[in-house]
């Protein structure tokens, strides 16, 4: 299949190098968000299509036909895989515009560039990191080598599917593990299209498998896997801690959890151009809808500009329209599920009874098209008790938290479960380091919301997660192990 927009989507599972259904014979349905119809059927794999990737990727481990290769052959055959990805980008762009209702502009200016580069990155890195030789005397020689880790299982969410995927594949084959990906239920079709140009670039078979299928089902069967040796998610705190317990309930494999923020703009007194930093703080709120797990949900802004900055954002929503996903013009496309938009309804009524104001937004629209589209919500009057300052809504929804003193200001940003990613906003080169350094988060932005580029790693701290991080050579931390080799001489 070449072309996303005709019918013949890749809808099965990606297993040793071959297509095949679910062994139960099940599927799921795979939907428009932005009609509530259907796409196509997808294989539901389950525990038994989880093991039989697993052992397809042990056994493509202990062969070493691609876990004993030099680095400088895995990387001809990443970057060849880079150039297929390119090659293929609108339709892999607007797979997952249809499945993630992700404004197909964004896919394709956003997304799809970056998983190229994710690719290329890694590929190009890994023949140019050294393991370390210990400081010792003439009588030994103490070398520290990096490993593959072995069989790495990864669940990845519905929000960026190929990107989140390319941040787990791209550092884990580049090191020399083997793979199975489950992506989410809501977006697979990216994913198997990418085992499939993996396999087309030369990956050998066993080596990336690609299991679409539940979270309970599969998700859970490669999280209690007896021979996973290592799983890497990105979702949702609540199942990043399921993840947790699979681990102790099985093998205690290595996990990595990438999951939820409640992200602050923090505006301090003597902002820049309030005009750039309006334009940022909803870039913050609003790309990919709010379904970011590092978008700048609150807004903590110093009273002596929050007037004037407020009334900023309510007039700069005028660039941030709501539509189909596919027409290049909309910004906002639909929530990813029904179930998803009444969070986010419930969320923005429960905004209202605890006595935030709503200054623009604040409903569901374009319902006639059957999809689940919320118009961009900026509350004001928030404070840090109310839930929509405390919860990940997930949704383009923006809480307005007034402060009077930078210490306030920073207490407020700080006070809350999670640590992922803040922006601060200022003029004042002391003020600016001094509040990086005060905030507890893992990607801090001066000036401009920004998670940095793929040279720079991704993580969080409190319960945005732990045990390692996504991007930057740091990734190669989370696939491999280390081991020392002790050498006495005589
Ligand atoms: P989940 O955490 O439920 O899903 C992420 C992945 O985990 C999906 O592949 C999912 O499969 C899988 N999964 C779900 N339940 C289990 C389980 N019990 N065992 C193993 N795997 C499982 O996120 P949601 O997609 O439901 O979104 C819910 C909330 O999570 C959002 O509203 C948001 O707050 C947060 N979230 C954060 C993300 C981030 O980037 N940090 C990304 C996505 C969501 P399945 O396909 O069945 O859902």
């Amino acid at each position: 299949m070449t072309n996303a927009t005709s019918t013949s989507f890749r809808t099965q599972a990606f297993i040793d190098g071959a297509f095949r259904d679910a062994q139960s014979g099940e599927t799921f349905v795979s939907e428009n968000p932005a009609s509530g119809r259907p796409i196509t059927s997808v294989a539901c794999g389950d525990t038994a299509d989880i093991d039989l990737a697993v052992k397809a990727a042990r056994r493509a481990f202990e062969d070493g036909r691609w876990s004993r290769r030099s680095p400088t052959s895995r990387k001809t055959i990443l970057l060849r895989f880079a150039d297929l990805i390119e090659a293929n980008s609108e339709e892999l762009a607007t797979l997952d515009a249809l499945e993630g209702g992700k404004p197909i502009t964004d896919c394709r200016d956003i997304d799809l560039p970056d998983t190229i580069k994710t690719v290329r990155w890694y590929a190009e890195a890994i023949d140019k990191v050294f393991d370390a030789v210990a400081p010792t005397g003439p009588d030994a020689l103490g070398l520290i080598i990096r490993e593959p880790i072995g069989v790495v299982g990864a669940v990845v969410p519905w929000n960026f599917p190929i990107l989140m995927a390319a941040w787990k594949i791209a550092p884990a084959l580049a090191s020399g593990n083997s793979m199975v990906v489950k992506p989410s239920r809501l977006t697979s079709l990216s994913a198997i299209r990418l085992a499939e140009l993996a396999s087309a670039a030369g990956v050998p078979d066993g080596v990336l498998n690609v299991v679409p299928g539940t979270g309970a089902g599969a998700g859970q069967a490669l999280g209690r896997h007896m021979d996973v040796d290592k799983v890497t998610f990105t979702g949702s705190t609540e199942v990043g801690r399921e993840f947790l317990h699979y681990a102790a309930e099985s093998n205690l494999k290595e996990v990595t959890l990438e999951l939820g923020g409640k992200s602050p703009s923090l505006v301090l007194a003597g902002p820049p151009d309030l005009a750039i930093v309006a334009e940022q703080v909803l870039f913050a709120a609003l790309v990919n809808q709010g379904e970011n797990c590092s978008s700048g949900s609150r807004l903590i802004v110093h009273r002596s500009v929050h007037e004037e900055l407020v009334e900023r954002l309510a007039a700069g929503l005028a660039e941030w329209p709501v539509g189909d996903p596919m027409d290049p013009a909309t910004r906002i496309g639909p929530m990813i599920e029904r179930p998803h938009l009444d969070k986010v309804m419930g969320y923005i009524a429960r905004g209202r009874a605890e006595g935030a104001r709503v200054v623009t937004g604040g409903e569901q629209v374009l319902e006639s098209s059957g999809g689940y589209f919320v118009a961009p919500t900026i509350f004001d009057g928030v404070t840090n008790s109310m839930s929509i300052a405390r919860d990940e809504i997930f949704g383009p929804v923006l809480s307005t938290i007034p402060f009077d003193d930078e210490a306030e200001g920073i207490r407020l940003a700080n006070e809350t479960s999670y640590g992922l990613a803040a922006s601060i906003y200022t003029t004042d080169l002391d003020a600016a380091f001094r509040v990086s350094r005060a905030l507890r988060a893992g990607v801090i932005g001066v000036n401009a919301y920004s998670e940095g580029d793929i040279t720079t790693p991704f993580g969080g701290y409190k319960q945005s997660g732990f045990g390692g991080r996504d991007k930057g050579l740091e990734a190669f931390d989370q696939y491999t192990e280390k081991k020392t080799i002790w050498v006495t001489l005589r």
